[in-house]
């Protein structure tokens, strides 16, 4: 008789994948805590806790359905800390003759997945995730024979592929498919923010067995509670939570920061929807329903802004990864070089802007957007940090850092490291628009007016440092032209003491 053993990844917690529907006695399913994840790179404690957490609590829902299920803690004896080890350990105690796992979401899983059949000489299926709007290939057909691939037409088809926030004319609701212009607005304490929900999931036992085990990590879990949500009940919660109190307000200040509130209106969905607890139609569906039946007032703007969020980038930057890897990870347009500096661990820079999202980021593992890319992002692009170095942290710090939508968005969006193939130009400001978007620089220790002095913020000389040591590689960039006129109109006297400012800060970078 045949047994099928499968394989479920820690980022595969799909309650609602048709694996699960029916209780099948010769159907094991296996999942593991191994090294081999938790060392590839140095994540943050929340990440590690966040993952086990929440495969044990699926595990569990499993065998209360009634299902098999073999699950490796990390300090279990037998634990080989491989794939095909375990799954070998199991076939030859429990007699499984077949093997099947889903289409995982890393190129290096789908690499090493892909040898388990012929490795371990039995009948091997890779099924679906059952999870994304689009398949791994639907990008690259969509864009076949193009250039360029703007998220915008991506985006559009997309809504109409699946008839979301549409009109019966095919056109899109409020005749406007981008609210963009009204999504820029600082946070200016009109409207009360809720507060951050905090699940408060204690990981005593989890901290300990990696503090056992030696595994290292970075950042902290104050009292071992994990704010975040792990189980499907708690990221429905969140969601419910969501589309009440934060959803009105999520598209005016989706680019706002605030040193008061490290989520302001954004959602904390993503490591629910990337680990699968949470699908993105049904958070879609949510979204769309409440927007339908009004019994709360939310603007359009806010609605588009956060379906563009899921149904735009998200499963375009997935497509970006699996028709670009796995050339994707070695690609180093602008040459960058440079080590990360220290406080990137510490959060100790008298930057006040940095301090505080470097310094959420090691406390809760969460920033949001505008954080990591127009702070964070913006510091090591005009720097000049090396693209490895900076995806390793990114990789590391963040809760939902999975390669696919980590490295899309690091290498691609943020270090412009593609050379222009997610966005059309380098995202890098000077100290204007962080002060413009944020009250990062009131309490700074930089004067974000001055771009030369003992006290100038360290963003205006290397913004012009940046587009000057670039020049060859970007001025025929028709989106970045301005940039260039004003900087060759610059009194030669000013530049020069601008570029020295600049390479001041670079040699200095550890004290900034
Ligand atoms: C340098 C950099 C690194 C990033 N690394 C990651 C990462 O490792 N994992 C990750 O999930 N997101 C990453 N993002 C995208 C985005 O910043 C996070 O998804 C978002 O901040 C998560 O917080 P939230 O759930 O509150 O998002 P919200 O602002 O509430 O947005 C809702 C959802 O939309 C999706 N989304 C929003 N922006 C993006 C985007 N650019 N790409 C893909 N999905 C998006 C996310 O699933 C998110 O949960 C990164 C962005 C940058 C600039
Ligand atoms: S002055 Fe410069 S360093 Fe300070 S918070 Fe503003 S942008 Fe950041």
């Amino acid at each position: 008789m045949s047994k099928s053993l499968r394989l479920i990844l820690g980022d595969q917690l799909n309650h609602q994948h048709s694996w699960f529907q029916q209780v099948d006695p010769n159907i094991g399913y296996v999942l593991m805590e191994i090294r081999s994840e938790t060392d590839y790179v140095t994540h943050h404690i929340q990440k590690v806790c966040a993952f086990f957490c929440a495969m044990r609590a699926f595990a569990q829902h499993l065998k209360d359905l009634g299902h098999t299920v073999h699950y490796f803690q990390l300090d279990q004896a037998n634990n080989t800390h491989s794939f095909k080890g375990n799954i070998q350990l199991l076939v030859k105690e429990f007699v499984y003759t077949q093997i099947a796992y889903q289409e995982p979401d890393e190129y290096r899983l789908d690499q090493e997945l892909a040898k388990l059949g012929s490795e371990l000489g039995l009948p091997t299926e890779m099924v679906g995730s059952e999870h994304y709007y689009t398949s791994r290939q639907e990008l690259a057909q969509f864009f076949k024979g193009k250039k360029t691939f703007l998220l915008e037409s991506f985006y559009r088809a997309m809504r109409k592929k699946h008839n979301v926030l549409m009109q019966v004319n095919n056109e899109p609701v409020g005749d406007k498919w981008n609210f963009d212009a009204d999504n820029r607005k600082p946070y200016d304490n009109k409207v009360p923010v809720p507060p951050i929900p905090n699940f408060a999931i204690d990981c005593t036992e989890i901290v300990q067995m990696l503090e056992k085990d030696g595994v290292k990590t970075m950042g902290s879990i104050p009292d071992n509670l994990l704010p975040h949500p792990i189980t499907r009940a708690q990221s429905l919660k969140l969601l419910n939570l969501f589309v009440t109190e934060f959803l009105p307000w999520f598209g005016k200040y989706e680019d706002a920061m605030d040193t008061r509130f490290k989520q302001l209106f954004h959602s904390r969905f993503s490591f629910a929807m990337n680990v699968k607890l949470l699908s993105p139609m049904e958070v879609i569906e949510a979204v769309v329903r409440a927007y339908e039946c009004q019994t709360i007032q939310i603007p359009l703007e806010s609605v588009e802004g956060f379906i563009r969020q899921i149904l735009g980038w998200r499963e375009y930057m997935r497509g970006i990864y699996w028709l670009q890897m796995p050339e994707y990870a070695t690609l180093n347009f602008l040459e960058h070089k440079r080590p990360l500096p220290s406080w990137f661990w510490t959060g100790e820079t008298k930057m006040n802007c940095l301090k505080h999202s470097i310094g959420q980021s090691l406390d809760m593992a969460y920033a949001h957007h505008i954080q990591r890319l127009m702070i964070i992002g913006n510091f090591a692009l005009l720097y000049g940090a090396h693209p490895d170095e900076v995806d390793a942290w990114y990789l590391g710090v963040y809760i939902d850092a999975i390669e696919w939508v980590e490295i899309t968005n690091t290498r691609g969006m943020s270090q412009y490291a593609d050379g222009g193939i997610v966005g059309s130009k380098p995202y890098v400001s000077s100290a204007n628009y962080i002060q413009k978007m944020s009250n990062y620089c009131k309490g700074c220790y930089y004067n974000a007016k001055e771009k030369v002095g003992e006290n100038a913020c360290p963003f205006n000389s290397l913004y012009w440092h940046f587009y000057d040591r670039h020049q060859d590689k970007l001025a025929k960039n028709p989106r970045i032209g301005m940039a260039y006129v004003t900087l060759n109109k610059m009194n030669p006297t000013d530049r020069e003491a601008i570029m020295k400012q600049a390479e001041k800060y670079i040699a200095g970078v550890e004290g900034l």
